[in-house]
């Protein structure tokens, strides 16, 4: 997918670009997800989790909460989301997670990336969602970064 500068009305075209990108996305890739609270940033997940061929439930991550796997059929993780929000004590929770390693084999995106973690999991796509006052309308973009080594 070439970098894509571009508005959605709603959250179903904000998940449906998430899953067009997902159709561009390999295992090493990790997508971060930046923009507001509300922004929508779940719904392109949910984009991309469907793309990538998730089941429809979510796998439930039994060590953290910070860590949602999605499997698809045949079982095996199709996609990670890591969503950082709650996170109040970067580092240490970080290293808990065991990055990078515990996240290869399928894409990772990342909402609220931020400390340590920009070392440890650097971008290889960066979507930025902004909302525009008083209503349903967002800026949407998506451009490839870094040099996609992880
Ligand atoms: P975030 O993860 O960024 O906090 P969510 O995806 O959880 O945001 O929530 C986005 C909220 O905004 C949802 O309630 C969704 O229905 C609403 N929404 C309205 N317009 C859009 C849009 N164009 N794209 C994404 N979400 C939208
Ligand atoms: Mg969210």
């Amino acid at each position: 997918m070439p970098d894509v500068e571009t508005r959605t009305a709603n959250a179903a075209e904000t998940e449906a670009l998430g899953e067009a990108l997902a159709a561009e996305l390999s295992a090493n890739d990790v997508v971060y997800l930046e923009g507001d609270l509300g922004a929508g940033k779940t719904a392109f997940a949910r984009g991309l989790a469907r793309g990538l061929g998730a089941s429809e439930r979510e796998v439930a991550s039994p060590t953290f909460a910070l860590l949602h796997e999605y499997a698809g059929p045949s079982g095996s993780i199709v996609l990670r989301h890591l969503d950082l929000y709650r996170l109040v004590d970067a580092l240490r929770e970080l290293e808990v997670l065991g990055l990078p390693d515990s996240m290869e084999g399928a894409p990772v995106c990342v909402e609220w990336p931020r400390g340590a973690l920009r070392r440890l999991l650097p971008p290889t796509v960066e979507v930025r969602i902004d909302t525009k006052p008083g209503g349903d309308g967002r800026r949407v973009s998506i451009r490839r970064a870094g040099d996609r080594a992880r």
